[in-house]
Formats: C-alpha cells, sequence, structure tokens
C-alpha cells in the first residue's frame, strides 16, 4: 500500500467534504418531511411547523401527531404568553396612535382570542384529533373557559379610550347565553355589539360569513378600523379596517 502523500491526502479530504456535505443535505431534506428520526429533529420540526402555521403559510393543517408535546410546550411553558403579549402590544401602540371618532370600531373574535379553550384542547390532544362538535357543545355550555389576560388588558384599555368593540363569533348562535355567561365570567363586562353564526349561515366558511357581517355592520355607519383573531379568517377578506393583528394558535385551523 502507498503511503498517503500531500496531494492524495489533499484528495482524501476532498472526499471527506464532499461526504460531509451530502449527509448534511439528506438531513435538510429529512427535516421538511415529517419522517423525523430524533427529539431534536422532532423540535425542529414541530417549531416549524408552529411557525408556519401562523404565517398561514400551510392552509387546513391539523396538528401531526408527532408535535403533540411540542404544541403542549409552547402553550403552556412561556413561548405562547409572550407572543400573546407582543401582538398585544403591537395592537395597543397602533390603537393607542389613532383618535377614534363615536362610529369607529375594533373587531374582537372570541376563542383563542378573548377567551382560552385550553382545557378542551387538552383533550384532543392539543389538536392532533379532530374537532368534535358534539363535545365542543358541551364545553362551551360550562362557560367556564378564562380570559387570556394579556388581550382582557387591550381591550379594556381600547374600551377605555373610547373604541366600540364589536365580537364577531364563529359559535353558533344557539350559544349566546352561555358565551355572553362566559365573557362575563371572564371579565368581559361589556361589548357594543356580539354577533354569532346564524343557523342559515352554518355552510358558510368563516371568512366569508365574517366579511358578510362586517360590511353589514359598516353599512349601519360605522368604521371597522381593524381586527385582531387567532385566525387568518378572522382578519382577512371585506371591511376588515387597516390593521391586523394576528394571535397565536397552533392547536387549530379555520377556513
Ligand atoms: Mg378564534
Amino acid at each position: 500500500m502507498e503511503p498517503i502523500t500531500g496531494s492524495s491526502s489533499f484528495w482524501f479530504l476532498g472526499l471527506v467534504i464532499l461526504l460531509a456535505l451530502s449527509l448534511g443535505t439528506a438531513r435538510c431534506q429529512l427535516q421538511l418531511t415529517t419522517e423525523v428520526v430524533d427529539a431534536a429533529d422532532v423540535n425542529d420540526y414541530c417549531m416549524g411547523f408552529i411557525y408556519n402555521t401562523g404565517t398561514d403559510n400551510i392552509q387546513g393543517w391539523v396538528v401531526p401527531p408527532q408535535c403533540e408535546k411540542v404544541v403542549e410546550r409552547y402553550m403552556t411553558e412561556g413561548e405562547y404568553q409572550r407572543d400573546v403579549a407582543a401582538t398585544c402590544l403591537a395592537a395597543h401602540d397602533y390603537f393607542s396612535s389613532l383618535r377614534p371618532g363615536p362610529t369607529d370600531t375594533v373587531v374582537f373574535d372570541i376563542d383563542e382570542t378573548l377567551i382560552s379553550n385550553v382545557p378542551y384542547q387538552i383533550g384532543l390532544h392539543w389538536g392532533v384529533n379532530k374537532f368534535d362538535p358534539v363535545s365542543w357543545k358541551e364545553w362551551t355550555a360550562q362557560a367556564n373557559a378564562a380570559a387570556i389576560p394579556q388581550v382582557l388588558a387591550l381591550y379594556n384599555e381600547l374600551k377605555d379610550a373610547g373604541w366600540n368593540l364589536l365580537l364577531l363569533t364563529g359559535r353558533a348562535e344557539d350559544e349566546r347565553n352561555d358565551t355572553m355567561a362566559n365573557l362575563l365570567r371572564a371579565g368581559y363586562v361589556s361589548w357594543f355589539d356580539l354577533i354569532l353564526k346564524s343557523e342559515a349561515e352554518e355552510g358558510l366558511l368563516a371568512v366569508d360569513y365574517k366579511s358578510r357581517r362586517r360590511e353589514e355592520f359598516e353599512k349601519k355607519g360605522y368604521t371597522v378600523r381593524g381586527c385582531v383573531g387567532d385566525q387568518w379568517s378572522d382578519l382577512r377578506g371585506k371591511a376588515a379596517g387597516d390593521h391586523a393583528f394576528k394571535l397565536p394558535n397552533p392547536m387549530y385551523y379555520i377556513a
């Protein structure tokens, strides 16, 4: 066997570098699939998933089973609360830079916006399991969802500053009493109006239903200046104002 000379060691080193680069590429491709192989990959993949739910880069998603624990940690170990606080601070800065007139309105969604359904979501394995309308009605009938504290503070600030606060929810009209009871219990003591989905609107996508209701509201002479919600369907569409504030929600998606 020939000893490794200067020039052959150069080529050997090149070969090693090429091999390392190709392995790196394979690993990168692996992380873009759901075939994650170890805890670090799971965490990277799932944090990427959470980011992409927030930006609406992926539609119609459900939480991948391997991400259940990562979503749980995101929701319960401080990161969600920090992201909510950052959104509320941005909304506070924006709306306090405006002087609301008597018709100026901010639209708030309810679930995962004013109040948190985390105890219900735990039963759905943080969104891994499909939404179940029967258990959802049982949960809302308890009227026991807690306020998201940073949003409650923002809400009260805007109310005190003279904004009309319109609540626009995808909850059904027959949940009105329970929803009002829950809001009052959570600390939301008043609102300008509360709009729920009528039976005739059941088949509509949230984005169309909310657009239509905001348009009707504006036809009465009011102006929507901005919306706050956890779904892009709360924020897109017609009569949505000049600024949208998107709260995090990596647990479920509503079109
Ligand atoms: Mg919501």
